[in-house]
């Protein structure tokens, strides 16, 4: 007898996904609609009871505001899956949503593209694509985040060109050199926007004896920030608690507290950039010479990180255009165009399996 083959049936109604698991931002694409999800990495969990109170923007606002038994967690980190469960969790409730308006009866969600991080170890990979499936994915196919990034900015990344990505995320920077197709060399360092808003809950403490949130310190860098000083100094006002009178304060500080609070972290930043450039092999570079740098992530858009970054390395910088959806944006172009862009998905690890 002929083996009904359902997934050939159904494929017109399926959901084929690209995801970007972010340790900030999660994204989702759906295949032919585009992006519908754009929301924190944050879940709210009732520690008493195990309980999901909130997922994405709502369980954000939590963060710092919680009582005792409820933990707001960021199930992701640096990149990577720390609790596995919880992504899980946070994954399922994003599928669920796609699927709102549409034929909510069938079997969903064959195909996933996901992103992760350059230098994930097998493990974590595997980890990645357990959670995807267990949250409902049939199929999983990863990619390694700055060729989705590349391919979401439109750049010819399956050519013998060199294209020289910069992301700057919320728990990693990632710097990687892609050529045809695949990744020639990147690094990768712990310092990105999360680490700005220590830098500035540092500083402000510091400098003003004045104790902010992480939530005040990232909108404070997100309205006023700037990677370099300027003459436009703006100004914001910032709210806390007073270290020497214990009371709750105000105060208004301005770009430059700010550029001087995350400068050490840019440096570093900057230092592997230049490391990656060192690494990168004449021809490469040649190229990166006259393409320039992209810039990617929402670290893109600090106010000036592009002019700081163009005078440490003496070549020109873009910012891609919208910097946090570019990865998932890629994602979506592979996902529409799986067998064009096949190779430059890493192994199906379940394939190589069974
Ligand atoms: P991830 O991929 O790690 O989830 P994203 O690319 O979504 O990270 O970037 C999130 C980081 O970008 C956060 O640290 C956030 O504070 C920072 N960010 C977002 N918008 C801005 C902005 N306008 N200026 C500076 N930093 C920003
Ligand atoms: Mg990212």
């Amino acid at each position: 007898m002929k083996k009904i083959n359902f997934s050939k049936i159904f494929a017109p109604f399926y959901q084929d996904l690209a995801v970007d698991l972010g340790t900030a931002n999660s994204l989702v694409y759906v295949k032919g609609k585009g992006i519908v999800i754009q929301e924190p990495s944050v879940v709210a969990i009732n520690q008493k009871t195990g309980q999901i109170l909130a997922i994405g923007r709502e369980a954000k606002i939590m963060v710092g505001r919680t009582p005792g038994h409820i933990l707001a967690i960021k199930p992701l980190v640096r990149g990577v899956i720390s609790d596995f469960e919880v992504t899980e969790q946070m994954l399922r409730y994003f599928f669920e949503k796609t699927k709102k308006n549409s034929f909510s009866f069938l079997p969903a969600f064959p195909r996933v593209v996901i992103g992760i991080p350059c230098g994930t170890t097998e493990v974590e990979r595997r980890a990645v694509e357990r959670a995807a499936r267990s949250a409902g994915a049939k199929e999983v196919y990863l990619i390694e985040e700055p060729i989705a990034a590349a391919i979401g900015a439109k750049l010819p990344i399956q050519e013998a060109k060199g294209i020289f990505i910069i992301d700057i995320g919320g728990g990693t920077s990632e710097v990687a050199v892609i050529s045809l197709g695949g990744i020639v060399t990147f690094r990768s360092l712990k310092i990105a926007g999360d680490q700005f808003n220590h830098d500035i809950i540092q500083y402000l403490q510091q400098k003003y004896k004045l104790l902010i949130g992480e939530r005040t310190a990232e909108e404070a860098k997100i309205a006023i920030g700037s990677a370099i000083s300027t003459k436009e100094d703006l100004k914001a006002t910032v709210r806390g608690r007073n270290l020497i009178t214990g009371l709750p304060d105000e105060i208004i500080i301005t770009s430059e507290d700010i550029k001087r609070s995350i400068e050490k972290s840019i440096s570093q930043i900057i230092e592997a950039i230049k490391a990656t450039i060192d690494e990168t092999p004449p021809e490469i570079l040649s190229d990166v010479m006259q393409e320039g740098i992209y810039l990617v992530g929402g670290g893109a858009l600090l106010r000036n990180i592009d002019i700081l970054i163009k005078n440490e390395v003496k070549m020109p910088v873009k910012i891609i255009d919208d910097p946090l959806t570019a990865v998932v944006r890629g994602g979506g172009i592979v996902i529409e165009n799986l067998d064009k862009y096949r190779e430059v998905l890493t192994k199906n690890l379940s394939e190589e399996l069974s």
